[in-house]
């Protein structure tokens, strides 16, 4: 009964109107007022919308529903990093955090059930891939943030929002679900949905070149790449993606992006891994790659996960590694751990996660149908 219901929170402003015109006739500032009810306010039940007619209400309940994914568990970190596990159906979950600051609250949302990009140093990747999110199970995860974090700290939540920056790091690959990230974004910077400047929501790739080339095109969001390794060799290694678009094809797409956005720069992750990536040469070799273009280097020490022989840099390794790349004029600098005692750091996320892909990209590469598993 309830799956023939459209689910409201996936769709942004535009559908939204279409919809309340098409299938109730009614004009599109219903919409609008739909939308304060959902984002700003977090109601999920028409009932409450004391300003919509009554009559509308029973309408619109009879056709539509404002459903989110179920918290199978909440964790909660030393350092206040939060991490829930969301229900997605009998077997999958997927996992959302949220990583307090004293300036900003970033919550770091999944895109996909898995992921099929196989990079040998990340956890999601061990698991598989098993489905695309839908727009409405991506914005549920802010909506669900949203509402507990209003709950536990409802002080805060008067003065203060509690996400000031949401960024696609959790599990999976954004642009590998575009036509249902897009839409997800476009709710975040409605300034009638989560308000956020086109800074404040950030798009990370492991490197999709034909989708960055689309999101030029319709959209302005930050755009973090997955780069971690500065030279072809090592990068089909850690991001078997790049034997198909390798770094110079990578990079002509991501600063194709900043002239077409007008935006600052790209912000390039760089995991660093101890003795495979870590070497003076390579960040030698990074420079050279970065030098004179509108890029940040952002050096992610390693996560350990079960299972995984690799190990993080020392300290020293990184802080080395980050004084090469300033003499050469890059800008570097080092993410913070966060939330690591519960596996919620960075590429930590494993959810559970049944695998349905034949094969993934690091096993088999030669003998994918990549485009199957790059679009969908
Ligand atoms: N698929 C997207 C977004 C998810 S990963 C992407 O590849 O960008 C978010 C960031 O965490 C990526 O830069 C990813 O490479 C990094 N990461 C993955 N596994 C990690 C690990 N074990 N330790 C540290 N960072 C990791």
């Amino acid at each position: 009964m309830s799956s023939e219901r459209v689910n409201l929170l996936g769709l942004p402003r535009a559908q939204l109107e279409t919809f309340v015109a098409t299938r109730l006739g009614a004009k599109p500032f219903r919409a609008r007022q739909l939308m304060k009810w959902m984002y700003r306010r977090g109601a999920a039940d028409f009932s409450s919308m004391t300003d919509l007619k009554q009559e509308f209400r029973t309408q619109l309940g009879e056709i539509a529903e404002i459903t989110v994914p179920q918290i199978v568990t909440e964790q909660v970190s030393k350092d206040g990093t939060r991490k829930w596990m969301l229900r997605m159906d009998e077997v999958q979950g997927i996992e959302t955090v949220y990583i307090p600051e004293p300036d900003r609250g970033t919550l770091c949302i999944s895109s996909q059930v898995g992921c099929a990009m196989d990079c040998s140093f990340c956890a999601t990747a061990q698991q598989g891939f098993n489905r695309n999110l839908t727009a409405a199970e991506i914005v549920g995860q802010v909506w669900l943030a949203q509402r507990e974090l209003t709950e536990s700290q409802p002080a805060a939540s008067e003065g203060r929002r509690s996400i000031t920056n949401i960024v696609f790091m959790g599990m999976g690959e954004p642009l590998a679900n575009y036509r249902n990230v897009l839409p997800a974004m476009q709710i975040f910077m409605d300034d009638l949905g989560y308000d956020l400047s086109r800074r404040r929501v950030t798009l990370s790739t492991s490197g999709l070149v034909p989708q960055i080339y689309k999101l030029a095109q319709e959209c302005n969001v930050a755009l973090a790449v997955s780069l971690h390794a500065p030279n072809d060799e090592l990068r089909n290694d850690l991001v078997p993606i790049n034997r198909k678009h390798p770094i110079a094809e990578l990079l002509e797409a991501c600063w194709h992006y900043i002239d077409k956005q007008n935006g600052r720069s790209i912000t390039f992750e760089y995991v660093m891994l101890d003795g495979v990536n870590d070497k003076p040469e390579h960040a030698r070799q990074l420079a050279r790659l970065m030098q004179g273009h509108p890029a940040k280097l952002n050096l992610i020490p390693f996560n350990v996960f079960p299972g995984t022989h690799y190990r993080r840099s020392p300290a020293a390794t990184i802080l080395k590694f980050r004084d090469i790349l300033n003499e050469y004029g890059v800008i570097a600098t080092t993410r913070r751990t966060r939330g690591d005692d519960i596996e919620a750091a960075c590429g930590q996320l494993a959810g559970r996660v049944t695998d349905r892909t034949v094969v993934r990209l690091g096993t088999r590469l030669s003998t994918v149908s990549r485009s199957a598993v790059e679009i969908q």
